[in-house]
């Protein structure tokens, strides 16, 4: 792979973008104040003035449950018009490789078999929560893999699990994950305050650490990423939710304690295998205790800064 290679990053001032530039300060980092990717014009406009070799496409509309669940239509809309001008552009304007984050909410709500792999992506819905942007992204898929098909271009996805770690959106209940908002509750705990958690603690979910995903990432675009299947990004630790407060907990170092409110559990579980991703890249995932610590300590240091 040249040296040089001019990398177009959309969503690049986001969670996983802003992570990337750390480690991947000369791509070129796009967002919605240079263009807005929902319209067709800016789009063409973007990949006149960039001309990039590579495109490591992000952006997205992304949020938590509650957020994703109540605006459906915006969701579904403002994806698929994102995505749908991202590669029809793309391959208007020459772009040989497009790499194209889709995530494990596009695999099916149910299946029989965990953990799910690359080829169950459509052996069933995606949850009932974020099917508007399960499926968004599943066309964004489906387009690509149009794209090989008809063009022979190498148009590739992968699909990661939940992401954490620092610079995630803390203080942003609407759009905010698991973790973040859990770093926040228990870093603005006082020793003695017993926290509420929805659900009952016993869903398990893989966890992946944000540099783990930019470095991962990093290969993908520089070296070999070709490929039609959905890859799947995830650690093999898959950790439930009280196995998660308790490790939170415990490295805050505070006295603290917790209960479950038993409403609204979510999936029990939607762990993807990395079998075939480790074929690709033989990664070292970062554990959760380390990953959690990291971004603890990077909340706070930022708080107090
Ligand atoms: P994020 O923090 O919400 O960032 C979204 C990015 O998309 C921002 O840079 C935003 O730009 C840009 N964007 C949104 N609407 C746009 C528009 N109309 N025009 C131009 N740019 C627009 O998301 P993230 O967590 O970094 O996620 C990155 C990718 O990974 C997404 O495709 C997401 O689906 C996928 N993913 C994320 C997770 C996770 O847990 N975070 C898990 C699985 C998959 P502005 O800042 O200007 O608004």
């Amino acid at each position: 792979m040249r040296k040089n290679l001019k990398v177009l990053v959309t969503g690049g001032s986001g969670f996983v973008g802003s992570n990337l530039k750390k480690i991947r300060p000369n791509w070129i980092y796009i967002s919605s104040n240079d263009y807005d990717l929902k319209n067709p014009q800016e789009v063409q406009f973007m990949y006149k003035d960039v001309k990039p070799d590579v495109v490591l496409h992000l952006a997205a509309k992304v949020g938590g449950i509650k957020e994703n669940a109540e605006k459906q239509a915006d969701f579904y809309y403002i994806n698929t018009a994102i995505n749908t001008n991202i590669v029809k552009y793309a391959v208007d304007y020459g772009v040989q490789k497009l790499v194209a984050a889709l995530s494990t909410c596009v695999f099916p709500d149910v299946l029989e078999n965990y953990p799910f792999t690359e080829s169950d992506i459509f052996k069933g819905p995606p949850s009932k929560t974020n099917f508007s942007y399960g499926y968004s992204k599943r066309g964004l898929y489906a387009h690509c893999m149009a794209v090989r098909q008809q063009y022979g271009l190498n148009y590739s996805c992968f699909s990661p699990s939940n992401v954490y770690g620092p610079g995630d959106h803390f203080d942003n209940p609407e759009s905010s994950h698991f973790i973040a908002a859990l770093i926040s509750k228990i870093a603005t705990a006082k020793d003695g305050d017993c926290l509420e958690f929805w659900g009952t603690g016993k869903p398990l979910r893989q966890q992946l650490y944000v540099k783990d995903l930019c470095d991962i990432i990093s290969v993908f675009v520089e070296q070999y990423f070709n490929t039609d299947k959905p890859v799947i990004v995830a650690p093999n630790e898959n950790l439930s939710i009280k196995d998660m407060i308790d490790i939170a907990i415990r490295i805050s170092g505070k006295d603290l304690s917790y209960k479950f409110n038993e409403k609204l559990d979510g999936q029990y579980r939607k762990d993807g295998s990395n079998e075939y991703l480790m074929n690709i890249v033989n990664y070292k995932f970062t554990s959760f205790e380390d990953g959690i610590k990291n971004t603890y300590n990077a909340y706070q240091k930022e708080r107090k800064t």
